[in-house]
């Protein structure tokens, strides 16, 4: 960083130079490991572009109906361009999902019939999945209450207990979860090469139990996704990493056809699957959003490695450790106190493009339990592929930082944020 952009900085942001020249430090330390990022960001980019052509991607695709959505060419379009990139038989793609939660729950719900079991096996599932299947404070309508049985194996050293989860499958298993990313937890993102074992062990002693795996913030993270890992569905967020940030709104599922069919039919109706449901002109930005992915997704995490790189070298624990291979965008930060995490918060959002004026607090967001805060000023609301921070109001404080659309962004963000925690003498600047 030039002197042109560290004084532009400090008086335009009201940074404390020191406060710049650490991060420059740290960028400086961090930069060797850009590279493997980078190649691959280059695979996944050649591989949208190239399921755009095969998917002979037209301009008139860019036109959508209305009423019921029969023939809705783009969204026809958009859901085969999906299933292509994660090499699934069949796609569900709809702006009409509201979240990774309502896809999952899609999912699940549409899957499993009254008796059968779910079996998550990285632990306990992230917070808003906890009340879908009903395990906390049951809300009605969860798969407990439609009578879904639910048990979960805890993970073992942060990696999958492989053998506890072979005797823990019984005559009723019917789905077996996998959630890639980290969540609102303490362990790392599970890798493909992992997902892709556990899945083998799984597989060879009971070949019909589905495999569904949590996919959020995982896409283009790595070359292959968890179907190539051998999982039979997946499901993820448009406001994510696929959404590439310009997505405004929507989620996903992928998989073996017959159970995207019976998910489809959950979402509309049975009898009308995916044939229907309109796109509202949606098609162009999911597309472009996905077109930018792999480029934004490889930003993101660069910005994750100077979080990561600037934290632990003020001495707090961080997950993912810098030398882990990543499998998500996230960046959880051990901050131990509430007014660390809410400081940091405030710095991401002081750092934000829209509502950079706005101070986060803590709330009882709807679907978790205990309090959150949230930092996301972005284009698009509660977009986490942005520049983001959140976390729960619970020991030992962690902050979960993700996204930024561009890398100068990211580098924004942990300088406002450390400058908050400097002012406020929650952090000593020596490395
Ligand atoms: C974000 C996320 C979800 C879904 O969250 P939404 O906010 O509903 O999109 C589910 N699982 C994991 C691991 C997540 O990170």
């Amino acid at each position: 960083m030039n002197e042109l952009t560290i004084n532009y900085l400090c008086k335009q942001y009201d940074v404390k130079q020191e406060v710049v020249q650490f991060v420059n430090d740290m960028e400086a330390r961090v930069e060797n490991r850009f590279k493997p990022l980078e190649e691959i960001r280059e695979f996944n980019q050649y591989k949208v572009i190239g399921a755009m052509q095969d998917n002979r991607l037209g301009s008139t695709d860019f036109h959508w109906t209305t009423g019921y959505g029969y023939g809705d060419i783009g969204r026809e379009k958009v859901e085969s361009i999906f299933a292509n990139i994660f090499k699934a038989e069949s796609a569900l793609v709809r702006p009409a999902i509201a979240s990774g939660t309502h896809a999952l729950n899609l999912v699940l719900s549409g899957i499993l019939r009254p008796g059968d079991q779910l079996l998550y096996i990285t632990g306990a599932p992230y917070d808003t999945l906890q009340k879908v299947i009903g395990k906390k404070g049951s809300a009605p309508g969860s798969l407990m209450d439609y009578g879904v049985l639910y048990d979960e194996v805890p993970l073992l050293n942060n990696s999958i207990d492989i053998e506890k989860v072979l005797s823990s499958i019984n005559n009723s298993t019917k789905i077996v979860a996998i959630q890639r990313s980290t969540g609102y937890s303490d362990r790392r993102a599970l890798t493909i090469d992992e997902i892709q074992t556990v899945i083998h062990r799984i597989k060879k002693e009971y070949p019909n139990i589905i495999v569904m795996v949590d996919n959020c913030y995982g896409e283009f993270l790595d070359t292959r996704e968890p179907i190539e890992a051998g999982a039979d569905i997946i499901a993820g967020s448009l406001i994510k990493n696929p959404g590439g940030g310009l997505a405004l709104s929507g989620g996903y599922a992928a998989g073996r056809e017959d159970l995207i069919d019976i998910v489809a039919n959950r979402l509309t109706a049975p009898g009308l699957g995916k044939d229907t449901g309109l796109t509202f002109g949606t098609t162009r930005t999911t597309l472009q959003g996905l077109f930018m992915a792999p480029h934004v997704v490889s930003e993101a995490v660069k910005g994750a490695l100077l979080v990561a790189m600037t934290y632990k070298s003020l001495g707090f624990n961080i997950v993912p450790e810098l030398d882990d291979k990543r499998s998500d965008i996230i960046q959880g930060i051990e901050f131990l106190t509430e007014e660390r995490v809410s400081e940091f918060c405030k710095g991401i959002q002081a750092a934000s493009t829209v509502d950079s004026y706005v101070v986060p607090e803590a709330w009882d967001m709807p679907g978790y339990a205990d309090r959150i805060i949230m930092a996301a000023g972005g284009f698009i609301e509660g977009s986490s592929i942005e520049l983001s921070a959140d976390g729960p109001m619970r020991e030992p404080y962690y902050a979960y930082y993700q996204g930024g659309l561009t890398y100068d962004h990211c580098k924004l963000g942990v300088i406002k944020s450390l400058d908050n925690l400097y002012r406020k003498n929650l952090v000593d600047l020596v490395k």
